[in-house]
């Protein structure tokens, strides 16, 4: 095979030939080609050589297309290939925008795992390895997909990567001398990150259901999973329930955990997104063909066996299934099974109790969620016109956008937004509507369809402390206290005193001389909210707290000068005095206040001061 690539459909790049990696059967892999980010078209050729057969038939052709490019592309290679070759099926795979998969290179699997001859438990590794893997990936078109768990204790608070590493080295290792690699094909921590399992993509048979035969015998009811026996109407039906299903377990124990939001978001958005990439119908039920085995000396007429199987009914767990039988092939006769959902669970065609009781009910949820894997309560902040400052104390509001990004439509009394304070604590910014400490608003509109905004109206009343305030929001469903997934948000608030002022200049020289009578300009700026009087005064104060050194003419005490004039929220204020510098010289420094009354004007900190020199 060979592809090149084009930005405009006319000048062409040279052929590269995809350079054959792995082989599998009928199914052939190439090496990773590279184009410019810039190309819009390629084309593909098959070209045969002399050793191939004279005709060949292209079953599959397989495009994994790596991130840059989107779905509608590869559409379009699709289709421009079909018209070239006989195509019987093309899929097209995009790696998932929105979904990220952990590799197995970022959870450290250790390949060398998967071709071990023998392994060195003094030094828990492997001990010897073989040039071939032990359990070479045989790959099967995707089918449907089985849900499990991974059990045992409680995993909260365990590194989810240790421990797909510990399943690994347990299924590839240990387990009946190990099987060469882990049996899930994809695994699920608790906060719906999801990590490649099973080596050699999607479609490679992993170990995860039961592959053993089952015995019918005719005559007695129901399944054993004992060896037929040679006996007469022994009829043994071999599950291949790996191959061509999808084993996705989840690392946790359902049968006394309940799975969260996030973990059944992952893999309703993983089986949708593997669906897509199969072309299953998650809706259809999955056909099976399984090999029967006649366990009889004198063998049995096929018509018999079709009764048999038949007549037992339920073959697996609480699945009423119908069989068809394919002799075609009479050395290897087929039951194709049909009526299996194409989302089941481990327990639905085994006995075991996997995936666990609390998670088995969900089931149903799962599957609604696979097909249209958008969470049925699902927000996203949108925007705010809360106030980034308010003064202490003072009353204040804003309106928050909020979008419906589910697939439910939000009526009035549904959802509320709630507020809190930096780690979800009761909020500072209460204010009288607020209908509970976390405020409780319903949004404006009436009814609030998917991807609509809602609206709420958010009335604040600030703490009576100066100070950076973290808030945090988030959605609830109203009726049943719990939060709506990806709506949280927030916001940082400064608060800031009503009688507030920053220093701006000051017109006193470095240095003076005792003899000078130098006249000092302070400006200071108005940053608060409340307007100063003109009976705002300035005061100047020692390091040790006495009144000034620098005495001005008028002073008593500490106060050295009158505004004179009110001066408004943002406007400067200007303090003019005269000042005697004190007898001896040195180094002084003077300390500045402002004072409207018994108020003192919060100027922040450090407190605002000059150092002035004082020479002979
Ligand atoms: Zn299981």
């Amino acid at each position: 095979m060979f592809l090149r690539s084009s930005n405009d459909g006319k000048i062409w790049s040279d052929w590269y030939e995809t350079i054959l990696f792995y082989k599998n059967n009928q199914t052939r892999y190439g090496e990773i080609l590279f184009f410019p980010a810039s190309s819009r078209y390629v084309q593909i050729k098959a070209v045969a050589d002399e050793h191939d057969p004279q005709e060949i038939t292209i079953q599959k052709i397989n495009i994994n297309i790596f991130p840059e490019i989107k779905t509608p592309l590869a559409e379009k290679i699709i289709k421009s290939i079909a018209n070239k070759f006989k195509v019987i099926q093309a899929l097209a795979q995009t790696a998932a925008t929105d979904i990220k998969i952990i590799s197995r290179a970022e959870w450290n699997a250790n390949e060398d795992w998967r071709f071990c001859a023998s392994w060195d438990s003094a030094k828990n590794t492997c001990g010897t390895k073989s040039p071939d893997p032990k359990w070479p990936p045989q790959i099967h078109p995707v089918k449907k997909f089985v849900i499990h768990h991974t059990a045992g204790s409680n995993t909260a608070n365990a590194d989810p990567k240790e421990l797909i590493r510990n399943i690994y080295l347990w299924h590839a290792i240990v387990i009946e001398g190990g099987w060469g690699d882990i049996g899930y094909n994809y695994i699920i921590d608790q906060q719906g990150n999801i990590y490649e399992g099973r080596f050699g993509g999607d479609g490679a048979q992993a170990g995860h259901t039961f592959n053993g035969p089952y015995c019918k015998r005719i005559g007695t009811a129901g399944l054993d999973a004992t060896p037929c026996g040679v006996s007469k109407g022994d009829v043994e039906i071999g599950y291949q329930m790996n191959a061509g299903t999808v084993g996705i377990a989840v690392l946790g124990n359902f049968n006394t955990e309940i799975a969260n939001e996030k973990v059944k978001a992952a893999i309703a958005k993983l089986i949708n997104l593997k669906s897509q990439t199969a072309q299953i119908n998650l809706n259809d039920t999955a056909d099976w063909s399984v090999p029967i085995k006649v366990k009889s000396p004198d063998g049995m007429e096929p018509g018999i066996v079709e009764s048999a199987v038949r007549d037992s009914g339920m073959l697996l767990t609480g699945k009423n299934l119908s069989f068809d039988f394919d002799f075609t092939d009479p050395i290897n006769p087929l039951a194709v099974v049909h009526g299996l959902p194409t989302i089941i669970s481990h327990r639905d065609v085994d006995r075991t109790s996997c995936p666990g009781d609390n998670f088995y009910p969900q089931l149903e949820e799962i599957r609604r969620l696979a097909i249209n894997p958008t969470t049925e309560y699902e927000a996203k902040f949108e925007s705010s016109t809360l106030p980034a400052a308010m003064y202490v104390s003072k009353a204040d509001s804003g309106e928050i956008k909020i979008r419906n990004t589910g697939s439910r439509s939000w009526l009035k009394a549904d959802v509320d937004l709630r507020i809190f304070d930096n780690g979800r604590k009761p909020s500072l910014f209460k204010d009288g509507p607020w209908n509970d400490p976390a405020g409780r608003f319903f949004f404006e509109q009436t009814e609030v369809k998917p991807q609509e905004l809602a609206t709420f109206k958010v009335p604040l009343m600030a703490p009576q402390y100066a100070g950076m305030y973290k808030h945090e929001f988030a959605l609830f469903k109203t009726a049943d206290n719990s939060e709506i997934f990806g709506s949280a948000f927030d916001r940082e608030m400064r608060v800031d005193e009503t009688h507030q002022g920053e220093f701006i200049s000051s017109s006193l020289r470095a240095a003076v001389k005792t003899v000078w009578r130098p006249t000092m300009k302070l400006t200071f700026k108005n940053t608060g909210f409340a307007t100063w009087s003109k009976n705002t005064v300035l005061e100047i104060y020692d390091p040790s707290g006495a009144p000034g050194a620098f005495k001005t003419k008028t002073q008593s005490g500490y106060t050295a000068a009158k505004l004179g004039a009110t001066v408004k929220s943002g406007e400067n204020a200007i303090f003019t005095t005269k000042l005697t510098p004190p007898k001896n010289p040195g180094i002084y420094k003077q300390i500045f206040k402002l004072k409207d009354g018994n108020k003192e004007i919060w100027l922040g900190r450090p407190e605002v001061s000059i150092m002035t020199r004082v020479d002979k």
